[in-house]
């Protein structure tokens, strides 16, 4: 029997809130109908439901796609922007709600969040200003002859997102990709898909066209796969794990399209004696802070020069040990990845490394509700230690102290990654010599900022392809030259 002690009859629960695909220009329920729950991973109760798409859905959306992008490239460029632009305003209009969305699946902190929410706003704004500069050349032959270039879109790309920053991700791959002409299938990942869905929703009630971005919710193998696989998608934008890039790297090589790859990193934060101390122990501690280190491009290998080593790490630490969860960070997002992060502590553990500070989650206190991890430094970590190696892509960062420049610069390339590095030191000559010794897409020194304008991309087993800046409008489109003779 159901009821209180006092007889009245409790409410039953409200049924889990349901997200539909977003499929030319509506919500569309699954094929199959089959949804997904998610879950907090602040609290690790049920939230809304996801649709479970197979491939039907794909082919659903791709003819949508197909069907929508030849008009759209046809528009003048100045009209695309104006689309992207009121899409921009949409998105800032609905920010409240985007947050929420993005909030119930990852459980981020405010900081973070507005920051991400502003930042994919600033994608749209940013591509919707820069593509009405986006122009062929003209390339003189001589005798009366010349010939042009035209940068035309792809047609249909599938985009293809992780878990970290939802609808950051989303943003970066279909501002640009969308500004060039081309019509989107999105996938975002099945443990945060909400915020892209809306985003879509937000987009067609702005004013883009039907069919020009679609999202596909669901799992790699029966989203991602179909959709890579497609014989109508020409592109493929990929950010994620090495793992699934290599095998999404061979599906477009057999298919002979291109993939921008977007992976993992290992990515080496150095710091000279003569460096402002106090700025580089921030940054270092700040890169594990941020996202709670689920971030590809978080620097989570402190090389210092052995005399400051001491001191620099102390600082660090005792940052870090100040940070509190669910106000100063958020937990690790999904089940799978808080068991990995935990997983690595006890290999640590069982290899007789000993944190300086961290190494567990939170079993009391405000953050044992959730998927919390303490912030982690293990210092002087061997190099061939996974810790050292892998991307454990959680508030942890390893330790190691370099006598000189040439030992350093050996050090952060000692890596099969190569996304991003960060250099300190009193002098720039030397920082900048070492910025263009380092094997990353991205260097900055002394704290230079990487915004939406600098190009991202990896080095090594980072990826390739190019988001962000100019690059990107490239990486979307495919140039064609047109030859005249007027002989
Ligand atoms: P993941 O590779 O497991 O998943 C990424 C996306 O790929 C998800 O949407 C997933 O559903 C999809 N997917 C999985 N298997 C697939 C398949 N067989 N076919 C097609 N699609 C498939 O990665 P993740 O765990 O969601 O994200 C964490 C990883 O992403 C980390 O390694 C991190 O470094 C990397 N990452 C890189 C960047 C970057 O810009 N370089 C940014 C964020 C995250």
């Amino acid at each position: 029997m159901t009821g209180t002690a006092t007889g009245a009859t409790s409410a039953p629960a409200a049924p889990p809130r349901r997200h539909e695909h977003w499929i030319n220009g509506a919500a569309v329920p699954p094929a199959g109908g089959a949804y997904f729950p998610t879950r907090s991973p602040a609290t690790r109760e049920p939230g809304d439901e996801i649709a479970a798409g197979t491939a039907a859905d794909v082919e659903l959306a791709v003819a949508a796609a197909s069907a929508a992008w030849p008009a759209w490239a046809a528009r003048p460029a100045a009209e695309r922007a104006d689309v992207l632009h009121a899409v921009a305003d949409a998105m800032a209009a609905g920010a409240a709600e985007l947050t929420e969305l993005e909030r119930a699946t990852t459980g981020k902190t405010d900081g973070q969040l507005k920051l991400e929410i502003d930042m994919s706003v600033a994608y749209f704004r940013y591509y919707a200003g820069v593509l009405r500069a986006l122009h062929g050349r003209t390339i003189d032959l001589g005798a009366g002859a010349h010939a042009y270039t035209r940068l035309e879109p792809y047609g249909v790309i599938g985009a293809i997102t992780p878990w970290n920053l939802p609808l950051n991700q989303a943003s970066r791959a279909l501002a640009p990709a969308l500004a060039v002409g081309n019509a989107v299938v999105a996938k975002p990942s099945e443990f945060t898909s909400t915020s892209t869905v809306r985003l879509a929703r937000l987009a067609t009630e702005a004013g883009l066209p039907d069919g020009l971005l679609n999202v596909v919710t669901g799992t790699g193998p029966e989203v991602g796969g179909p959709l890579a696989a497609h014989p109508l998608v020409r592109k493929v934008a990929f950010t994620g794990s090495v793992l699934t890039g290599r095998h999404l790297a061979g599906v477009a090589g057999d298919r002979l399209i291109p993939v921008t790859l977007e992976l993992g990193g290992k990515s080496p934060v150095v710091v000279f004696a003569d460096a402002d101390l106090d700025r580089a122990a921030a940054a270092a501690a700040g890169a594990i802070q941020a996202n709670s280190g689920q971030v590809c491009s978080a620097t989570t290998r402190l090389l210092v020069e052995d005399s400051v080593h001491d001191e620099v790490v102390a600082r660090v630490v005792e940052r870090l040990e100040r940070l509190r969860p669910g106000v100063d960070f958020g937990p690790i997002i999904t089940e799978a990845q808080f068991d990995k992060v935990l997983a690595a502590f006890a290999q640590a553990a069982r290899d007789g490394l000993t944190p300086l500070t961290g190494g567990a989650a939170y079993d009391d206190g405000p953050g044992a509700a959730g998927q919390y991890v303490r912030p982690t430094v293990y210092a002087d970590v061997p190099p061939t230690h996974p810790l050292a190696r892998e991307e454990v892509f959680g508030p942890v960062l390893v330790t190691r102290r370099f006598s000189d420049e040439a030992d350093a610069l050996a050090m952060a390339n000692d890596s099969d990654y190569g996304l991003v590095a960060s250099v300190w030191s009193g002098d720039v000559a030397r920082g900048l010599r070492l910025a263009e010794g380092i094997q990353a897409g991205q260097v900055a020194v002394n704290g230079g900022p990487l915004t939406i304008e600098t190009p991202f991309g990896g080095y090594k087993s980072s990826g390739y392809g190019r988001e962000k800046g100019l690059e990107a409008l490239h990486d979307y489109a495919q140039t064609k030259t047109i030859s005249l003779s007027l002989g």
